[in-house]
């Protein structure tokens, strides 16, 4: 099927022979090989603006390797008690553990991040790992004896063969860990695709993994729009997990599930806050600034709408603190100490989201804080951008509707719950939201009525830890099966029901 979607414009492609900076291998059958492109993206620290690394654009035929690799390692796998199988989860947390630091160094470098969100990202990570360590309980089916005069049933559950997963370019060390732990461990073999933008998390945390599970278990191939379509319409894989925009989980989620995969595609967001004029704005408002700005706002939980819901004055007292926090941001490097917001992942982005904030001057919303123009000492060919906050944001202009994915936090106000309720009922994504009170009542309310699936009460970012699942609605989401927790054992496995008679 053609991709109905192009490949992102910031991705930097280059045809020329031999640059310095290393080009990253694929890791196939518990070897590192060569991919076969002839192609190559370029790998950049944000922060510098230096290319590190290439990442070549794999093509089919790697994709046809590594998926038989991974087909090869089945059976074998297969038949491993769970046990043993959890116990290499525990090796690889371990491996993890042992590397924590210089992953989440990693992660800063190739992304832009800040140490300290690099940091919490890692440790998500390991987190998802250690939850597969439990997989003996997780996986465990139920029985019946005498359904009938000597008749027994039992349901065991099986995994079901290889299974791909596609990667953004915003959380490159836990992303795929969101997927890894719990396929693997239920018996599954694996096959990742990073992003091109980001791919030496994956190598890193690959290499680590290498000798924890047996060759062919777990592969890793670079690449993009070919190495995509070529796992969602490989025969021989299973199932696809995917995380990006929502065009591409779109198409994803068609080209997959018409080739007979179970297919989970979690997609782009626009999250909306909502604070109410009980909220504790003393703990409240760092906890919304953090929510739009960390991470440089390359988060898809990222609230960057904040809906004021009472009166001018409530209104006018939120936007005052919130462009006192932004304004006390520190943007730069994110491996200085004392950084609180790097860089955007791309000169492409700055760019991208620059047009937003023209957009949204040219659309009427008041501009209150102008974070264009800012660069940071010593850093100048790094993509930096400073906050930015928008007041009277209509929901139907771009940027009252569109995901920005950087530093550009909306403010819209409503006269009442029902208000900001509606809001979300008419954004066609559905992926997180917070409330910000100080009434059960409220609270209660908005969480049972909002469509989003993941719904924060003075949190700011909704994120369930992988004993939850973790996805939207609407369109930030198709599938059936969220991410990890109880969803993940389901999508990875098969039930068996197994009726006895003994004569
Ligand atoms: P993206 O959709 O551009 O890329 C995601 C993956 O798809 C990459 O591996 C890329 O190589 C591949 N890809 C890109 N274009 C393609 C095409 N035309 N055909 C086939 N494959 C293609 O997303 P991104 O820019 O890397 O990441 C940011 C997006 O991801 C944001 O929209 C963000 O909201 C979303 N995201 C969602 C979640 C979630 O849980 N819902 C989590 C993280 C990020």
């Amino acid at each position: 099927m053609a991709p109905d979607v192009s490949i992102a414009t910031e991705r930097t492609r280059s045809d020329a022979p031999a640059a310095s900076a290393p080009r990253v291998p694929d890791f196939v059958g518990g070897k590192w090989v060569e991919s076969r492109a002839t192609q190559h993206v370029d790998v950049f620290n944000p922060a510098t603006g230096a290319v590190i690394a290439r990442t070549p654009l794999g093509t089919r035929a790697d994709v046809d390797a590594a998926v038989a690799a991974a087909k090869a390692a089945f059976p074998a796998w297969r038949a491993t008690p769970v046990v043993e199988r959890a116990r290499t989860m525990f090796a690889f947390k371990n491996r993890l553990e042992e590397h924590f630091d210089e992953l989440a160094r990693l992660v800063t470098t190739e992304h832009g991040k800040t140490l300290d969100e690099s940091r919490g990202s890692v440790r998500r990570g390991i987190e998802a790992v250690e939850v597969a360590c439990g997989m003996p309980s997780m996986m465990m089916g139920y029985g019946l004896e005498d359904i009938a005069r000597g008749l027994d049933c039992d349901v065991h559950r099986q995994p079901l063969g290889v299974f791909g997963a596609i990667a953004p370019f915003n959380f490159p060390a836990m992303v795929p860990l969101w997927f890894l732990p719990f396929a693997v461990a239920t018996g599954n073999t694996f096959v990742v695709k990073p992003s091109e933008l980001v791919p030496l998390s994956q190598k890193r945390i690959h290499e680590l993994l290498d000798g924890c599970v047996p060759p062919g278990v777990v592969n890793v191939v670079n690449g993009g729009v070919d190495v995509v379509n070529g796992l969602c319409e490989h025969p021989d894989v299973r199932g696809v997990s995917f995380v990006g925009s929502t065009p591409v989980a779109r198409h994803v989620y068609r080209t997959a599930s018409h080739a007979g995969k179970r297919v989970q595609a979690l997609g782009g967001a626009k999250n909306f806050i909502a604070v109410l004029p009980d909220a504790d704005l003393d703990r409240s408002i760092g906890v919304v600034s953090e929510s739009c700005y960390g991470c440089a706002g390359e988060r898809c939980l990222a609230g960057s709408i904040v809906v004021t819901v009472g009166d001018a004055r409530h209104h006018a007292n939120v936007r005052e603190r919130l462009v006192a926090a932004a304004k006390a941001i520190k943007v730069g490097d994110g491996l200085e100490p004392g950084v609180t917001m790097g860089p955007v992942i791309r000169e492409a982005a700055r760019q991208r989201i620059l047009g937003y904030v023209e957009k949204g001057v040219a659309e009427g919303a008041e501009l209150v804080l102008d974070g264009r123009g800012h660069s940071v000492k010593g850093r100048e060919s790094g993509f930096f951008l400073g906050p930015t906050v928008f007041d009277k944001v209509s929901p139907k202009s771009a940027i009252g509707k569109e995901e920005i994915f950087g530093p550009v936090l909306s403010l819209m106000n409503v006269p009442d719950l029902a208000g900001a309720i509606d809001l979300l009922h008419q954004h066609p994504q559905a992926n997180a939201t917070s409330i910000f009170t100080g009434s059960g009542k409220a609270a209660r309310a908005f969480a049972s009525q909002a469509p989003p699936t993941m719904v924060g009460v003075n949190v700011g970012v909704a994120a369930p830890m992988s004993f939850f699942p973790f996805g939207g609605a609407k369109e930030s989401f198709f599938g059936d099966v969220k991410a990890h927790g109880r969803d993940g054992i389901a999508f990875y496995t098969d039930q068996k029901v197994v009726i006895e008679r003994w004569f």
